[in-house]
């Protein structure tokens, strides 16, 4: 996969793209990024790409000429679905995504319908955000990390980048994939325990020490099932459940256990 990322500060993103699962992502080729400096396409000697908003609101927003150029220079032909121009076929696009409070919310469901794609477009806002015709002409999506406004979208991106990248296949590594974790299953992931067995007086359950495999499989999915009932009862709502869920379920609910939450 090939992820874009349009952006006035490539720089924040060289550290966090140099550590751990996104670096081993690039060396071993499921993934290759670039940061493409929207600076570099802003307008006239001053390099412009920012102006105060018509209307007399606060604050600057980013100008559509830079992006649209930034965009359409990256992938190599027009993308802006101008009112005089021929037709754009958006369904031979890579999803041109902009990063926005207002886009659809970041879900694991999300992230692997992004995975899927081999290249994506990610669009960093700025300031007070965007002008509106980047979003209604040149977008094709419109993502949000969260019910919360950050300073611009260099770290929504880096959100969607990591959890896009530890889904490739390789990158996790053989003995342990993505499937296991939180919201793969649409459950959340149960309790974990290392070494030692024993700390201060608090042990590790009895039943993961054992070597049972069959009985340590029943115990991680009662635990999720419990932690889900307990956190995020939401989620039993849409997730599919079989038989043997569902008795673990009652059993949960027979020992009183799932209150109380964090
Ligand atoms: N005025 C905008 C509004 O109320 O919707 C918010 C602009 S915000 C200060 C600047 C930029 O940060 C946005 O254009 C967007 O790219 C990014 N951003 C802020 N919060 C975000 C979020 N929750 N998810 C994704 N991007 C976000």
């Amino acid at each position: 996969m090939h992820i874009d990322i349009v952006t006035l500060f490539p720089d924040m993103f060289v550290g966090p793209f140099q550590e751990s699962i996104i670096h081993k992502a690039q060396e071993i080729g499921a993934l290759s990024i670039a940061v493409h400096d929207l600076r570099v396409f802003g307008i006239g000697r001053h390099r412009q790409v920012d102006d105060v908003p018509y209307g007399g609101a606060a604050g600057m927003l980013l100008r559509p000429e830079p992006i649209v150029a930034a965009v359409e220079s990256i992938l190599d032909r027009p993308v802006f679905r101008g009112a005089e121009e021929p037709p754009v076929d958006v369904d031979a696009l890579p999803p041109i995504i902009l990063l926005t409070p207002q886009g659809r919310p970041l879900t694991q469901r999300v992230v692997s319908e992004l995975a899927d794609h081999p290249r994506l477009v990610l669009i960093c806002g700025r300031y007070e955000g965007i002008d509106e015709r980047v979003r209604q002409y040149l977008a094709t999506d419109e993502i949000s990390i969260g019910d919360y406004v950050l300073s611009g979208g260099e770290l929504a991106a880096m959100v969607v980048v990591d959890a896009v990248a530890r889904t490739l296949p390789g990158v996790l590594g053989y003995e342990r994939g993505a499937e296991e974790d939180s919201f793969a299953s649409g459950l959340l992931e149960g309790p974990q325990y290392t070494r030692p067995p024993q700390f201060r007086g608090r042990a590790v359950p009895d039943v993961l020490l054992s070597g049972h495999h069959a009985r340590i499989a029943r115990w991680r999915r009662k635990e999720s099932l419990r932690r889900t009932l307990q956190r995020r009862p939401d989620l039993l709502e849409t997730v599919e459940l079989n038989d043997e869920d569902r008795a673990l379920i009652e059993e949960i609910l027979r020992e009183g256990k799932h209150k109380g939450t964090h």
